[in-house]
């Protein structure tokens, strides 16, 4: 019984097994006879091949005819794009059982042969143009196709012998030939074309229908065994498919809207649209942007404005006061400035006589007059209740008389001009700014003197105005009036060039003179260069007096030119001048061209403290004007304090000895002592020497008898107008002849 139950499960699985193994080799000869069929397809020709954009399968007129014929040949049909570049190529792979789309047999990639199916479908071809106009027959075209048409392009080459073809990489290189000329149409399947005419940038091709000729559109595979067998057996699937059926897959996908834009298309339809879009974008953009920041450039300066400004009054707070005042002095050191602290000594009275509003419209009423009387490099701030600060032009008397009148005047009787009994108390604080103060510029200090001069005041009288530094005032007053005038001195004559001659003692000849200038002010009398120079250097203004001072002396030495006496005068040179016109010695150059005078008439005379100051600018100064042709002195050699160092850097032609040695403090031997090694030390040095400020007979001797003999001094002469000048010049140049 056993046994027998043993059998029986032997005969089981034997018979299991033989199932399974039948099974298997039926699966295996289904496969070894080529059940399933690989068709190698280009997928770039929609819509005769191409990959279904959602599904992603290979699909298309081409594709749906295979697939039924295969189907009615008893395949399964598998596509795959082919990865080579030509069908010729994909022929060689035997990855694929079939290629397709041919036209005609042609020769594989490697040389071997091939066989093709029957014809599947009937393709129409046709040429594509520029324009519309006539085209030659296509025996004698020059026709663009893709490259991975080149089977085809063969079988077209058989049909018409006499075509020229050129092959390229992509439709759009084809469409660039075709604009640029190289060939006369374009060629491909007509259902391909009906999808890429679809692309806007080549809206302007237009389709010859006149040129059009059908091609089989065939499966093909190598001539091999079995290549042959795979093709006959589809042969037969192709004979079962009906017209109608062929006729229904093409109407299936030219009806489809297959063509999708891309990017390119998207910008080639709508590129003016979106450029106007994005310039509409952007320019919109930049308004707003500019909008906000002059919104927030606007909000800032009322925020300034509230932060720097009194809002009671209008006028600065102390912040902004601060700020404007710093402002103005570091723009304008050149304007002489006082401060003023002012302050109501009845105010609080008025206040609680009055009321608190009777007191604001005071302040703003002093403030409207103050501002009325500022101008725009003037400030006004109140710092606190009834305390007013003032950074004003110093104008001297006048203008203090003025504002007596036109501000403190008005305040004084503010109330009494409105019929109250009530005078209005104001004391002020004028503090002079000095020179210091434009270097350290230091608002609060400033405050601190003119509120020193406003308490004292306070404390002594009843109402009125002090200086702090009232010897400041009476300077500030005099340098006023030096620096406002200068320009209406120069034009109406006040300021006139002086002439001091210089003699050489041994011959007692005049040999040369230097021009002073002088000047008769209007309200100060006659002063000294001294007198006014320091001033006008201090305001920058030494340039405008120094530029007359040398063209008057070119216009005197050519007047002499021209009467034949040729003279040489010795014009003073500010440091000050080198910082308004940074190139003097062109300036030099220009006024003896225009005149006509040689270099040697005018010697060009710099202190030897300039040297000291400002050594590099000068000495190259120095040797340009030299390079011109310029006699270079150094001035007032001696009186400073670096003369022996400055002999040795600065390449001067002449020294002018400052004689304070003999006539200054100090014992005069040793004066004497010191002179005669300077001009013995010239000598050596190879410089000449001219000595200056020779008041006496003993001191023209003896520098005589050390060896200098160029002299200047009252000895000789004084500065003298140009009238008498030319009088004593013409009376010893005459002695001199009559010698
Ligand atoms: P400086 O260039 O050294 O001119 C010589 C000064 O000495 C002149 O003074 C002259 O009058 C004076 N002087 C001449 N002989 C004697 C004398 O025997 N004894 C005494 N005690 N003094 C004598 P001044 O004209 O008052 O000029 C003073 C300075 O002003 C000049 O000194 C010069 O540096 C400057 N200066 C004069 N005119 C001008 C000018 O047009 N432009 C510039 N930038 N500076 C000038
Ligand atoms: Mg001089
Ligand atoms: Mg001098």
């Amino acid at each position: 019984m056993k046994e027998l139950k043993i059998t029986k499960r032997i005969a089981t699985a034997l018979i299991c097994a033989a199932i399974a193994l039948s099974c298997a080799v039926v699966s295996i000869l289904a496969t070894a006879s080529g059940d399933t069929l690989t068709v190698g397809v280009p997928t770039d020709r929609c819509p005769v091949i191409y990959r279904d954009a959602d599904t992603g399968e290979i699909t298309g007129i081409g594709a749906d005819l295979m697939r039924a014929a295969a189907k009615e040949a008893g395949y399964a049909v598998t596509f795959k794009a082919i990865e080579e570049g030509t069908l010729k190529e994909a022929l060689d792979n035997a990855a694929y059982n079939v290629v397709m789309p041919f036209g005609s047999a042609i020769v594989s990639a490697s040389g071997r042969s091939t066989v093709v199916s029957d014809n599947l479908t009937q393709t129409p071809f046709t040429l594509v143009t520029e324009n519309s106009g006539e085209l030659p027959s296509l025996n004698e075209l020059r026709v663009g196709m893709l490259r991975s048409l080149s089977g085809a392009a063969e079988t077209v080459r058989l049909l018409y012998p006499g075509i020229r073809i050129t092959l390229y990489d992509t439709m759009s290189e084809c469409v660039k030939a075709l604009r640029a000329g190289e060939v006369d149409a374009l060629l491909h399947n007509s259902y391909v074309w009906s999808y890429i005419l679809q692309k806007p940038a080549y809206s302007g091709l237009s389709v010859q229908p006149s040129a059009m000729f059908s091609m089989d559109f065939r499966a093909g595979a190598l001539d091999t065994i079995t290549g042959r067998a795979v093709i006959a057996r589809l042969n037969d699937g192709i004979a079962a498919l009906t017209d109608t059926r062929r006729q229904a897959v093409v109407l299936d996908h030219t009806s489809r809207r297959l063509y999708r834009y891309d990017l390119s298309d998207y910008l080639y339809e709508y590129g003016l649209i979106l450029l106007l879009g994005t310039l509409l974008f952007v320019s919109l953009l930049v308004i707003s942007v500019m909008k906000w920041r002059a919104f927030r450039l606007e909000h800032e300066k009322k925020m300034r404005y509230l932060i720097d400004h009194d809002p009671l009054t209008g006028a600065l707070s102390l912040k902004g006061f601060r700020k404007r005042a710093e402002e103005l002095l570091r723009a304008h050191p050149e304007i002489p400035y006082l401060i003023s602290y002012n302050n109501i000594k009845n105010f609080k009275f008025i206040n609680d006589s009055l009321g608190m509003e009777a007191g604001d419209v005071l302040l703003r009423f002093w403030a409207d007059k103050f501002m009325e009387a500022l101008s725009d490099m003037e400030a006004i701030g109140r710092i606190e209740g009834d305390h007013f600060v003032v950074l004003r032009r110093v104008g001297g008397d006048e203008k203090m008389r003025r504002d007596e009148e036109t501000v403190f005047h008005p305040v004084r009787n503010f109330f009494i001009d409105r019929g109250q009994e009530q005078r209005v108390q104001i004391c002020s604080g004028v503090y002079i700014l000095t020179q210091r103060d434009y270097q350290q510029i230091d608002i609060d200090h400033m405050l601190d003197f003119a509120r020193v001069a406003e308490q004292r005041v306070r404390e002594t009288r009843k109402d009125g105005y002090e200086f702090y530094n009232p010897e400041q005032w009476e300077k500030g007053k005099r340098d006023a009036d030096i620096v406002g005038h200068l320009t209406a001195a120069i034009q109406s004559g006040k300021i006139q060039v002086f002439y001091q001659p210089q003699v050489n003692y041994d011959t007692d000849e005049i040999t040369g003179m230097e021009a002073l200038c002088r000047w008769n002010h209007a309200k100060l009398g006659w002063l000294r260069p001294s007198e006014f120079i320091p001033t006008l250097e201090e305001a920058g203004l030494i340039y405008e007096l120094d530029c007359f001072v040398w063209e008057k002396a070119c216009q005197d030495l050519h007047r002499w030119n021209e009467a034949g006496k040729r003279r040489a005068i010795s014009v003073n040179l500010s440091r000050r001048d080198i910082q308004s016109n940074q190139n003097i010695p062109g300036h030099f150059y220009n006024l003896i061209q225009t005149y006509h005078l040689d270099a040697e008439q005018l010697r060009i005379e710099i202190t030897e403290t300039a040297y000291a100051e400002d050594s590099a600018t000068l000495i190259e100064t120095t040797e340009k004007l030299r390079e011109f042709g310029f006699p270079v002195e150094m001035d007032d050699f001696g009186s400073g304090y670096s003369s022996l160092h400055m002999l040795k850097e600065a390449p001067i032609d002449r020294i002018k000895l400052d004689l304070n040695f003999l006539s200054g403090a100090g014992d005069p031997e040793k004066g004497r002592i010191i002179v005669g090694y300077m001009i013995q030390m010239a000598h050596s040095l190879g410089i000449n020497m001219i000595a200056e400020g020779v008041e006496n007979a003993a001191q023209a001797r003896f520098l005589q008898s050390r060896g200098c003999s160029e002299m200047q001094g009252f000895y000789f002469y004084k500065p003298m107008s140009l009238e008498e000048f030319e009088r004593i010049a013409e009376k010893a140049e005459s002695s001199d002849k009559a010698q």
